[in-house]
């Protein structure tokens, strides 16, 4: 297949080149390419597939609820870009949550959007406000169990650094191939860089979760900013960040060093009002999702919703673009996609000037049709 007219999205800039689809990757990127089975894409915009490292539930369900509802979530993430995602499970031990991570590993390689294996969302938080529980101690056993007796399509880990102050677990995960992802962290500056320098190379959702900035203390968000090497989550909805502050992370970080993520959950595409979202009372109003004291409790909009909301903030579809599609391969260090050039999987998604999904395709065919 051979997509022309199209302005292809390759590392932060857009090009008029056409894409040569051959056996589900992308065999030829270029101008003046010949060939039949031609799509001719009418000058719309060419992204690598969207990848959500963040999804707590979709439509109705929560990640692994039941087999059913993770065949759901992977079939219905495509028309809105996502070719690829990392459930994100609380794993807290209880029946419930174990239940659940059985359950995704279950539904692994099933059609739609790929699971590309879970982002635990552990106990392992350190935050001395009321509402946290107070944090688990950290354990290579303790973990184990959290996992379900196995690491197998574990992903990434979040962890407050400090609750791990030798962090002889942190290099144990990043010894396993997976990713200690910073968060809910209360500590030094310098127990953040040791971690960075050991292997944790990514924030969960920054800097949600961290305590407020205070210019007068010298924090563990302060650092999370200032360290190189660290990508950052972010959920872009310019409600749980301000725009302003979003601004701030791009100057600090740069382009390439943030990604969104949905942070999304049952909830998604339901109407306003209140909601029992796994026995705690929560309300979804003016696009968000907040407990009872108003505190925010996850995303409330899809994946290409939060683009368009970046636009009408005035971030450029080129930096959407970075954080939407691109960067999320790099933080995880994938090769196999998230970049439209040779060699590549043929995921990618086609959206026109308003930020709208119009086709996406998985490994070469099109799922998606708007
Ligand atoms: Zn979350």
């Amino acid at each position: 297949m051979l997509l022309v007219n199209g302005k292809l999205f390759i590392d932060g800039a857009f090009y008029p080149y056409a894409i040569r689809i051959e056996n589900g990757q992308i065999a030829e990127v270029g101008q003046g390419l010949q060939g039949e089975d031609t799509v001719d894409l009418a000058g719309r915009m060419v992204f690598p597939g969207f990848i959500d490292t963040h999804i707590h539930g979709f439509c109705g369900h929560y990640c692994g609820e039941s087999p059913e509802s993770m065949r759901e979530i992977c079939a219905a993430l495509p028309r809105h870009g996502v070719t690829a995602f990392m459930p994100t499970p609380l794993a807290d031990g209880s029946e419930k949550a174990l239940k659940r991570i059985a359950n995704i590993r279950g539904a692994i390689g099933c059609p739609g959007a790929e699971i590309l294996g879970m982002f635990l969302y552990s106990p392992y938080k350190n935050r001395s406000i009321s509402y946290y529980a107070p944090p688990a101690r950290v354990s290579r056993e303790g973990t184990l169990q959290l996992a379900g007796g196995s690491l197998d399509h574990v992903r990434a880990i979040l962890v407050a650094p400090e609750l791990d102050p030798d962090r002889e677990w942190i290099s144990w995960v990043a010894g396993q191939g997976i990713l200690p992802v910073i968060g809910f962290s209360e500590g030094q500056p310098e127990d953040i860089a040791d971690a960075v320098a050991k292997g944790a190379r990514l924030t969960d959702h920054f800097p949600n979760g961290f305590p407020p900035i205070d210019h007068h203390a010298c924090q563990a968000v302060v650092q999370c900013l200032m360290e190189n090497d660290l990508y950052m989550q972010l959920t872009p909805d310019c409600i749980h960040v301000s725009s302003n502050f979003i601004r701030l992370m791009l100057r600090l970080k740069g382009e390439d060093h943030i990604l969104a993520v949905s942070d999304s959950s049952p909830l998604l595409g339901y109407p306003e009002g209140e909601y029992d979202m796994d026995g705690k009372k929560v309300i979804k109003k003016d696009g968000a999702i907040r407990d009872v004291n108003g505190k925010l409790v996850t995303g409330a909009h899809f994946y290409d919703e939060d683009m368009r909301i970046m636009l009408q903030n005035g971030f450029s579809v080129n930096t959407i673009g970075r954080l939407f599609s691109e960067n999320a391969a790099k933080a995880f260090g994938l090769k196999d996609r998230g970049l439209l050039t040779p060699g590549r999987r043929a995921d990618l998604v086609v959206m026109n000037d308003a930020l709208e999904v119009q086709q996406t395709m998985i490994g070469g065919k099109w799922v998606y049709t708007a």
